[in-house]
């Protein structure tokens, strides 16, 4: 018999129908973050996934010296936080990343 707790952790995610620990309707892999880069919808599944960094002065140039490439560490409703040098996550704007 679950506990109302343990039935919180763990459920059937409604995106991919694995039983999983989820957080609301998903699991921890499915959770969209409602953020978009190029696009393309930020979910669980996608922290530690490479992307660079363009700062606003670099108008959207990759190549740019000031462009820096990092890895998705985590989301909130209004960042998506990238690890660059440090094993912090920066918060960063998504119409400043691209992937990879
Ligand atoms: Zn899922």
């Amino acid at each position: 018999m679950l506990t109302n707790k343990e039935s919180m952790l763990v459920g059937l995610c409604s995106e991919c129908k694995t039983l999983l620990a989820v957080e609301g309707e998903h699991c921890q892999y499915c959770k969209p973050s409602g953020l978009f880069i190029q696009g393309r919808e930020v979910r669980g599944e996608d922290i530690d996934s490479p992307v660079t960094y363009i700062p606003n002065h670099a108008n959207g140039d990759a190549s740019h010296p000031d462009a820096e490439r990092g890895h998705i560490s985590s989301f909130n409703d209004t960042y998506i936080f990238v690890r660059f040098r440090s094993p912090n996550g920066q918060a960063c704007r998504p119409e400043n990343l691209v992937w990879g």
